[in-house]
């Protein structure tokens, strides 16, 4: 494709800043004309500013609010099959870092954080699952496909393009196995030496939580002789991760019968003999009610709820339900006892989410010591460029009676 059969988006006068400073997302107040009709939602276009000059190349939607993703700003690298391999090949060489010995659960590709925005790549011991978000990105599907096999060779590659959000974007869920065994989808990998099975085919997401690794760590850390209640478990990691930490009794609890029984197998494959066990289908709010009327203490309490908040207007009520809940779980804490709470509402920053729990400890009442504060793993990078980009928080903290 030569750039001067690319399609021009032309912002309003000042409104190329944020572009220029390298923030992918143009939204639709900031454009002055749209491209000439006869492009396809996600093809490639030039973004120019109000006197012409070029600002990025990236790809153009007329049915989302974010208009353009930009992804190069250099004007000689449009947005082609080109730059996708060169940016695909950087992000996976990013990830040679994380021991494989001990790891094979690893993002390859964190969409804008990896300037690949709309594309997400997880690798589960060779088990390859990707997502495709944008029109931009679906445009590029075959060659994402044809990438994914010449780059990594997977046993298995499966698309988990079943998200919701890909609606904004005017396009329908697809979840397809591309190459593999239809039978071979409930897959073992590994993560800072626990063996996990992820289902890539009826799990949340992509599978499995890969973002909760260091929170997973810093867990079982503080887990030993404990008696742990884990809410919001899904498939166990932090569970595991108490278990092997030295747990005395570990409480599973999340409403899908389908992620417990996952959190029971990964649970017994760790050989962590002389746990204790149990694994509650319940709904968490009713759940934590109960067992606090009913006197109940834990030493360690991990809260790693879905994401709350999908739009401002909803911060409200979200925050109060972040706030009940780790009302309840502090309640819940012996004295001394540690929680460990997250939010991976992108619209909850770290300081709303510190108001939030500090909120939950005077209502307990409660002193609580910050120990560690913490964040997605790595392989999820934070782009400066992109705040966005920073969504999973959270903070571990001992329980101080007043
Ligand atoms: N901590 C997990 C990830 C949690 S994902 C890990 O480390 O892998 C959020 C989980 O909350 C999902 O498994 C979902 O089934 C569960 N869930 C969502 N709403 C719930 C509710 N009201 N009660 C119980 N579980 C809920």
């Amino acid at each position: 494709m030569t750039k001067n059969k690319l399609a021009t988006v032309t912002l309003k006068a000042g409104r190329e800043k944020s572009a220029v400073r390298a923030h992918p997302w143009i939204f639709s107040g900031a454009i002055q004309s749209e491209p000439s009709s006869g492009i396809e939602p996600g093809g490639a276009v030039v973004v120019r500013d109000a006197r012409g000059k070029f600002v990025a190349h990236g790809y153009y939607n007329p049915h989302s609010q974010i208009r353009v993703r930009t992804l190069s700003l250099n004007e000689a690298q449009p947005w082609d099959r080109v730059l996708l391999e060169r940016r695909l090949k950087a992000a996976i060489a990013r990830r040679d870092g994380i021991n494989r010995d001990l790891t094979t659960a690893v993002r390859l590709v964190a969409s804008e954080a990896d300037l690949l925005p709309g594309l997400i790549v997880d690798t589960n011991h060779n088990h390859v699952v990707f997502q495709i978000l944008t029109a931009g990105m679906e445009r590029m599907r075959s060659d994402i496909i044809e990438l994914l096999g010449a780059l990594l060779h997977p046993i298995t590659l499966v698309e988990r393009s079943d998200d919701r959000n890909r609606l904004k974007e005017g396009l329908e869920e697809r979840k397809e196995l591309i190459t593999g065994s239809q039978d071979q989808l409930v897959v073992s990998c590994l993560e800072n030496g626990m063996q996990l099975l992820v289902d890539i085919w009826n799990g949340h997401k992509t599978g499995f939580y890969i973002d909760q690794r260091d929170s997973r760590k810093a867990v079982g850390e503080y887990a030993r002789g404990a008696r742990v209640l884990n809410l919001f478990s899904y498939t166990g990691g932090f569970s595991v991760a108490a278990a092997l930490g030295g747990a005395s009794h570990v409480v599973s609890v999340d409403q899908s019968a389908e992620a417990l029984e996952l959190a029971r197998r990964n649970c017994e494959l760790n050989s962590t003999h002389g746990v204790k066990f149990e694994f509650v289908q319940a709904d968490v709010f009713d759940y934590v009610r109960s067992v606090a009327e009913a006197g109940e203490k834990y030493d360690l309490v991990i809260v790693d709820p879905p994401k709350f908040v999908t739009s401002k207007a909803h911060i409200d009520r979200a925050t109060r339900g972040y706030k009940d809940l780790n009302l309840y779980a502090l309640r819940l804490l012996n004295d001394h006892g540690v929680l460990a709470t997250f939010s991976c509402s992108g619209l909850v920053t770290p300081q709303l989410f510190w108001q939030v729990i500090f909120g939950a400890t005077v209502d307990a009442p409660c002193q609580l010591q910050f120990l560690r504060q913490l964040q997605q793993a790595e392989d999820h990078p934070l782009l400066a460029s992109f705040p966005e980009s920073l969504y999973l928080k959270g903070f571990l903290g001992r329980k101080i009676p007043w």
